[in-house]
């Protein structure tokens, strides 16, 4: 798939750092024709120079199928993610109310919220998942956060695996708290791949864990918690919270091994390590 994309080299533009809104990086890897840098002011990892929007566009038609061709493994693929992450909004949220999904894929959380007793809705920028998803009698449109109108409106709001694909995270964080009710939750799932693409480096093992121009940036629970700050979030909160069980035998189980370390290790020190490299689970709150 990335080979598709590198071939066609699309026309790229310099950015500067979304969390500093400053230019002074150092390298850390080139993959799949991309350079990934690390800003030496905040630490925020990010693709640079990056793919224009236009160009972004045509990268998603395929996305989902690309990754995995059938819909319905998508399911057991996230249910541990979100089987937690389900009770962990319960418990932040116990009232519940409306629930938007950003990025919400074949509509799975959604589901899982619904039959915890959530109002849910979910927008997508796929056309497959959109259609698929209200097949499935979910409610979902083909939107962006931002063409929502409906301020105040959300009891809380998820976004798995959506803010490392976006240009202007920050941004789309300032949207979202508009959306959110006063005290509402929001709950993100992002990646953390720089300390393996680090580990890697010196012993020259080629990867293309970053996996640009599809993901544009990396959050470390640092960078993370800096930028939901910046966007006026309170009481941000990192932890593990589970893991994907990937089709094929050998990632899965590389995901249960790493997981389940993550989570012990996390346990172990009360809460206070958090394993990098893994995927995480952070909550914050728009104050009331
Ligand atoms: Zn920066």
């Amino acid at each position: 798939m990335a080979a598709k994309q590198t071939t066609n080299s699309p026309a790229t533009f310099p950015t500067v750092c979304n969390l500093c809104g400053k230019a002074d990086t150092s390298f850390i890897t080139k993959q799949n024709s991309f350079k990934v840098v690390q800003c030496n002011l905040c630490g925020f990892v990010y693709v640079n120079p990056r793919p224009k929007p236009t160009a972004m566009k045509d990268f998603y038609i395929d996305y989902h199928r690309n990754r995995i061709g059938d819909p319905h493994m998508w399911k057991p693929y996230m249910q541990k993610i979100f089987t937690k992450s389900a009770n962990l909004l319960e418990r932040l949220y116990p009232q519940k109310g409306r629930l938007l999904d950003i990025g919400c894929g074949y509509g799975f959380f959604m589901e899982e919220a619904t039959k915890r007793g959530w109002q849910a809705e979910g927008i997508d920028l796929s056309d497959d998942c959109v259609s698929f998803t209200k097949e499935r009698g979910q409610k979902v449109t083909l939107a962006l956060p931002e063409d929502i109108k409906e301020k105040n409106s959300f009891d809380a709001i998820t976004m798995f695996y959506v803010l490392e694909h976006l240009p202007d995270p920050l941004s789309t964080l300032r949207t979202v708290k508009k959306l959110l009710k006063p005290g509402g939750v929001l709950l993100l799932r992002v990646p953390h791949t720089t300390p393996i693409v680090k580990l890697l480096k010196p012993m020259k093992i080629k990867n293309k864990l970053f996996d640009p121009p599809f993901h544009l940036c990396d959050f470390s629970p640092n960078t993370i918690a800096k930028m939901l700050k910046k966007a006026g979030f309170t009481h941000s909160r990192t932890m593990i919270g589970g893991g994907t069980a990937p089709p094929r035998f050998a990632p899965r189980l590389t995901s249960a091994l790493s997981t389940t370390t993550a989570e012990l290790l996390y346990r172990l020190s009360r809460k206070r390590y958090l394993m990098p490299g893994v995927s995480k689970t952070t909550v914050a709150k728009k104050a009331s």
